[in-house]
């Protein structure tokens, strides 16, 4: 099972503001999604998604 695809999420889903799934706005309403990912260049980075269910899209 792979990761999830880094070279999809924009900056701000990289970065926790936007959920790594769906793209909505998180605030404090989230959860981790999954453990740290590394990008090809070694950075490392912390996803995050909603609460609750996203919605797929
Ligand atoms: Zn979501």
């Amino acid at each position: 099972m792979t990761g999830p695809d880094l070279a999809r999420l924009d900056g701000r889903q990289l970065t926790g503001i936007t959920c790594a799934r769906c793209g909505r706005r998180l605030g404090a309403r989230a959860r981790r999604h999954g453990p740290p990912v590394r990008d090809d260049r070694g950075r490392e980075y912390q996803l995050w998604r909603c609460l609750e269910a996203c919605v797929s899209r």
